[in-house]
């Protein structure tokens, strides 16, 4: 029901928009969705009032475009477009000439005039265009949930006529509220909230602890480079910080009590964290921890990794369900990589009993008992930068969406 198009029209959620912050935030979209259509051959981001109007050199079809922008936060809804003179006889001819051969069960006209200087009212374009179109096909006119929408955006230079309107994933652009870093152990949670600070606009660094020498920590450092190269497609940025802590470790096990264990080790993974992430001009970090899901995720144990950051510790997740976490790991494809084998490095010189509301006084005088500034340091000087490959993932991202469409057809 929906042409090719060479055209597409990207709308974002207007909230907040208001005033200097706007031509920032549309260039941030622009350049993002520039940057996801690079694979389809684009010409031209180009900003309208309100909209923006992406250009490639062929038309592609609806899924194309689907798996290329669904993606990019700060999308409210796109659609397939044809450009046509500002002038109601072009506009119904463009019309016209894009209806496909397949009738439509329904269908309406939804006029808009971002140029109120335009000679008719929305409402009458609407009619206008809706007679012909039925008169063309015989197609039932319904304003409610009609089958295929046809658009009219009537713009200063032209007019827009679009087939359709696909969701986009909403939120704001990746690159519009700054950088943090991701506390990015590998497990379920911490992947999904890295996905909603990248849809709060954030640019996202991800941190990855692994205990390297000791246990699978290949594993666990292999785990982590494949949810970078998927969330990648969503904007993440393709390096992976990984540091090894596992020397670090031992030395809080043999010295520390060992119920302040993982606190210790989580205090030592801040600081670590929090210096990468100011090298790269972040502002933030970002976890995974959620209120209550686990022992060390009590109000108490929060306030003790706390204490040990100088910066904001965001949890996009602080009021989530498990089961709601899982839901959402397995929409945006992360689910199944955590599933490869890794030892976590802090499952790894776990005690058997851990302290699950732990007095700040007493969490500082059990790391007393190390030279904390010098395990940082340690393991800060045996990090490494790993680059992952943002383009296999989008590979894989745009066969699945493409399959998903072809069984979506089928049936
Ligand atoms: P996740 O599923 O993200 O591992 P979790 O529920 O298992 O979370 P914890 O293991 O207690 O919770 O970890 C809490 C948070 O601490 C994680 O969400 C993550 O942000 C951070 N974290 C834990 N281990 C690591 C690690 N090895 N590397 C980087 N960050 C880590
Ligand atoms: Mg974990």
């Amino acid at each position: 029901m929906i042409p090719t198009s060479r055209h597409a029209v990207i709308h974002y959620a207007e909230i907040g928009l208001k005033g200097r912050n706007r031509p920032f935030f549309e260039r941030a979209l622009a350049d993002n969705v520039a940057r996801h259509l690079e694979p389809l051959g684009v010409e031209k981001v180009e900003r309208l009032p309100g909209r923006l109007l992406a250009r490639l050199a062929q038309r592609r079809d609806e899924a194309a475009w689907t798996a290329a922008l669904s993606t990019v936060f700060g999308i409210a809804y796109f659609a397939p477009a044809f450009e046509a003179e500002r002038e109601m006889e072009a506009i119904r001819e463009v019309v016209l000439a894009h209806l496909v051969p397949e009738p439509a069960e329904s269908f309406r006209i939804r006029a808009s005039r971002a140029d109120k200087s335009f000679p008719l009212l929305s409402p009458e374009i609407e009619r206008e265009l809706g007679t012909a179109v039925q008169e063309r096909t015989g197609w039932p006119v319904q304003l409610e949930g009609a089958a295929l929408e046809i658009g009219v955006e009537v713009v200063y230079d032209r007019a827009l006529v679009t087939f359709g309107r696909i969701r986009g994933p909403g939120g704001l652009p990746v690159g519009v509220s700054g950088r943090v870093g991701l506390l990015l152990s590998g497990g379920i949670d911490s992947p999904v909230a890295g996905y909603l600070v990248l849809k709060r606009g954030c640019t996202v660094t991800p941190i990855h602890f692994h205990s390297r020498p000791f246990g699978n920590w290949r594993g666990a450092e292999k785990r982590a480079r494949k949810i970078v190269e998927a969330l990648a497609t969503y904007g993440m940025t393709p390096h992976l910080h990984a540091v090894p802590i596992g020397r670090q470790q031992r030395e809080i096990t043999v010295r520390a009590p060992a119920g302040f264990r993982v606190l210790l080790y989580r205090r030592l993974m801040v600081r670590a964290a929090e210096h990468l992430m100011l090298r790269e001009g972040g502002k933030a970090l970002v976890t995974g921890e959620s209120l209550g899901q686990v022992a060390s995720q009590t109000l108490e144990g929060l306030a003790a990794t706390e204490d040990a950051a100088a910066v904001p510790i965001l949890r996009p997740l602080i009021g989530m369900d498990k089961q709601e976490i899982v839901d959402q790991a397995h929409s945006i494809g992360t689910f199944i990589l955590s599933q490869i084998p890794g030892d976590d490095c802090c499952s790894f010189l776990m005690p058997r009993n851990v302290v699950t509301r732990p007095r700040l006084k007493a969490v500082r005088q059990a790391e007393a008992t190390v030279d904390m500034d010098a395990l940082v340091d340690e393991a800060l000087a045996r990090a490494s930068r790993i680059e992952v490959d943002p383009a296999t993932s989008r590979l894989e991202h745009d066969v699945n969406a493409r399959s998903r469409t072809a069984r979506r057809g089928e049936g």
